[in-house]
């Protein structure tokens, strides 16, 4: 008989991700809620509304609400919060849950509150607020308790996080509102430039998982991508290779690995030391844009690794925190 959950909860830019404790990851959607915008009220949320992202007739608005890593719209975080731990079904258990939850890690000690007074209205009885880089490190399997020096750039949609960690908490950090989305729109911009073809985010994101890469790129390998002419406004195909999303993407790479050195000069040496023996780590989807870990590696110096399953890290390590009480405060 279990006699409370303990519930962990990944609220990314992009997606989020709840895990329950002794059950694993039981929610992995899309950050959006779809909302009518004549009655206010949420009409789908999760995968069913990223689907309506850019394709809504005029009364339904399709919202990512914590797009650039600020909560832009406070209700509609909290539709979609309440929305995934009503699911859950935590009403017919014995105690008020334990939820910790990971936000993007530039929102204001405010707006925290204000999430913390969330779960709180969802039943919780206990919360617990984390910045993301630690639990990142943490599901990506570190052991970040000891004193030595961890580091990870947890890529998102909408921020880049990069820690140096050590004794359980982060020494240096900064964050960066270069991530996924401005992969994305640096591709729409690319095409809309060299081929006068508009496409929508939708093809851009596919284009980055399906041809993107940052370093290398091959010429040869290539796709088809569909869009409007901007000349004759009518729908138009073009072929796009890797190389040019390695271009696309270039001045975005530099931003990441700038804001990496500049994490890496503020370090202490002796956590350095431990870094370059270890390596970074990369977490985050954007952890996955093809040969991100060899341009950083190459401009740093430093071996980079790719976490494994770099997208469900934050999740995995809320289950880990959660399995070990010593790591929440
Ligand atoms: P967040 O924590 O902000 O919700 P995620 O860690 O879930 O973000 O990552 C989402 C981002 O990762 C999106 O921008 C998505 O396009 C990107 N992404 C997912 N898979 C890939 C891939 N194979 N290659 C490049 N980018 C990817
Ligand atoms: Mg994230």
């Amino acid at each position: 008989m279990r006699l409370s959950k303990e519930i962990g909860i990944d609220l990314g830019t992009a997606n989020i991700l709840i895990y329950v404790k002794g059950e694993g990851i039981v929610v992995n959607e899309p950050s959006v809620v779809t909302i009518n915008t004549e009655t206010n009220r949420p009409i789908a949320v999760g995968a069913e509304a990223r689907d309506m992202l850019g394709k809504t007739p005029g009364r339904f608005q399709a919202i990512r609400p914590l797009k650039d890593g600020v909560i832009a719209d406070f209700q509609i975080t909290e539709i979609l919060i309440t929305h995934f731990i009503n699911k859950l079904n935590l009403k017919g258990v014995f105690s008020r849950p334990t939820i910790l939850i990971c936000c993007p890690s530039n929102i204001t000690s405010i707006e925290k509150s204000a999430i913390e007074d969330v779960a709180k209205r969802c039943g919780a009885k206990r919360v617990f607020i984390e910045e993301e880089p630690k639990v990142a490190a943490v599901g990506a399997g570190l052991d970040i308790s000891k004193p030595s020096g961890n580091m990870v750039i947890d890529i998102g949609g909408g921020t880049t996080d990069i820690a140096v960690l050590s004794l359980g908490d982060i020494v240096t950090s900064t964050s960066l509102n270069v991530a996924g989305d401005t992969l994305d729109a640096e591709i729409i911009k690319y095409v809309k430039d060299k081929y006068k073809l508009l496409i929508g985010d939708r093809t851009a994101e596919e284009i980055k998982k399906t041809i993107g890469c940052a370093y290398q790129g091959d010429e040869k390998q290539v796709m088809e991508v569909r869009g409007r002419n901007l000349v004759t406004g009518l729908p138009d195909t073009i072929e796009l290779n890797a190389k040019e999303t390695e271009i696309a993407f270039s001045e975005c790479c530099q931003s990441i690995l700038h804001a990496t050195k500049h994490v890496l000069e503020q370090t202490p040496p002796e956590l350095s030391a431990d870094i370059v023996n270890r390596g970074i780590f990369l977490t985050g989807g954007g952890a996955l844009l093809h040969n991100l870990d060899k341009f950083l590696q190459e401009g740093l110096s430093v071996p980079v690794f790719v976490a494994e399953n770099a997208l469900d890290c934050v999740a995995e390590g809320c289950g880990i925190m959660l399995e070990n009480t010593q790591y929440l405060k």
